[in-house]
């Protein structure tokens, strides 16, 4: 049988490498970080993990990792419910819970399964999701497990929100689902406008803060923080594998009975292991760490507004906004890859972005600024791509 199915995925590869998105990962020679060391032993200046605080590899969060393996052990081979719950897991869920100012927490194995689990427990047939057009994919996957009709408005689109408010008047309960930041574009979602609609058309809503927690809005606390609206989303979800020390995991976090009902229903929270010791004990240290002080996401501000303005003075096409996601924009998919090529060449690295990632006409160079880059580190990324997009003829 295998046969059929081995020529099956060769034609669907070689589909894949002819149609030029076939995706190579490149090996690193070392830990995350600002500096990474490529497989070849060249070091190069990082512009695009999702470090966006500089703490994947943080003196003080190895420290307390170090210090959450020896006091807690490696694994717990099991779920919560049955063996799988330490002082420590019960601590990062308190201390989240308070980080984003709502009542409580749960943790998953990972954001995506979070996604995975919010929505069926909540929305039966009689109910509706409204999610934005561009939501990550695991709030689909999330969506799709759920028996709610699934309503698509267009993307940051508010009248066509309303509009699908309107329709799913009759449904017992309803949920407007969405990102916080938008990562192809680094913008932020409509937060205060979701949320008026929201109460006007008697709705719950879901965040997804994912490209948010920890640096966005003045203390880090997210889009909801942002906008003004931490008391009027119902629940966020987010993940530890970015900003939060980018190792793993992520939670749901919000109004009380709606965090205690998933910890009896959630299928991803109940049917997977639970969060390893190590990583909760380092994400509760970063936690207490952006708590004290608002130091990484103030330098994360200035590092961001540094590079998009240089970047602007010396003639590319940036989309505006705050975000340290700064797409450049080349619209042409393989300027956008040779671009990126000639970037590593000069010890910078980042990655161009085309179909289907982005729309068709709309490739890009996506940088992200972290709060571990110095003004020098951003200043050689600006000559670099200066001197790169001057060669292939992108700017005067
Ligand atoms: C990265 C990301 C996820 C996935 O998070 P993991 O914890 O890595 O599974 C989910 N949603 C959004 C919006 C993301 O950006």
């Amino acid at each position: 049988m295998y046969s059929k199915l081995k020529d099956d995925l060769a034609a669907k590869l070689k589909a894949i490498r002819d149609d030029g998105l076939y995706k190579n990962e490149r090996v690193l020679d070392g830990p995350q970080g600002v500096r990474i060391r490529l497989a070849d032993g060249r070091e190069v200046l990082n512009f695009c993990a999702n470090n966006y605080l500089g703490l994947s590899s943080h003196p003080k969060v190895l420290e307390a990792a170090h210090q959450a393996l020896d006091r807690w052990g490696y694994g717990l081979s099991s779920v919560r419910f049955i063996c799988g719950t330490q002082a420590v897991h019960k601590t990062l869920e308190r201390k989240i819970a308070d980080f984003l100012g709502v009542d409580d927490a749960i943790l998953y194995a990972a954001c995506f399964d979070a996604n995975g689990g919010v929505f069926e427990p909540f929305l039966s047939e009689d109910c509706a999701i409204l999610t934005d057009a561009l939501n990550h994919a695991s709030i689909i996957d999330g969506i799709r497990l759920a028996k709610a009709k699934r309503l698509i408005y267009a993307h940051s689109d508010m009248a066509d929100l309303e509009a699908k408010l309107k329709e799913t008047a009759d449904s017992r309960l309803r949920l407007i689902a969405t990102d916080g930041v938008f990562s192809m574009d680094g913008e932020y979602a409509k937060l205060d406008r979701i949320c008026a609609l929201a109460e006007r058309y008697d709705s719950l809503v879901m965040v997804d803060d994912s490209h948010a927690t920890g640096f966005v809005g003045p203390t880090g606390r997210g889009t909801p923080e942002l906008f003004g609206v931490r008391d009027r989303v119902d629940l966020v979800t987010t993940t530890f594998g970015k900003a939060l020390g980018g190792a793993s995991g992520g939670c749901a976090a919000g109004r009380r009975e709606m965090i205690e009902y998933l910890r009896q229903r959630s299928r991803p929270y109940l049917f997977s292991n639970t969060l390893a010791p190590v990583v909760a004990g380092a994400t509760g240290a970063v936690l207490d760490l952006l708590s004290g002080t608002t130091e990484l996401r103030d330098k994360l501000e200035r590092n961001t507004a540094h590079f998009r303005n240089r970047m602007t003075a010396a003639g590319f096409d940036i989309k505006p906004g705050t975000h340290p996601i700064v797409p450049v924009m080349l619209y042409d998919e393989k300027k956008a890859l040779s671009m990126a090529d000639a970037l590593l060449a000069e010890g910078v690295y980042v990655i161009g972005f085309c179909f289907p990632v982005v729309p068709r006409g709309q490739a890009r160079i996506r940088v992200q600024v972290s709060a571990g880059h110095d003004t020098t580190d951003l200043d050689f990324a600006v000559e670099a791509f200066t001197a790169v997009g001057r060669k292939l003829g992108m700017i005067p």
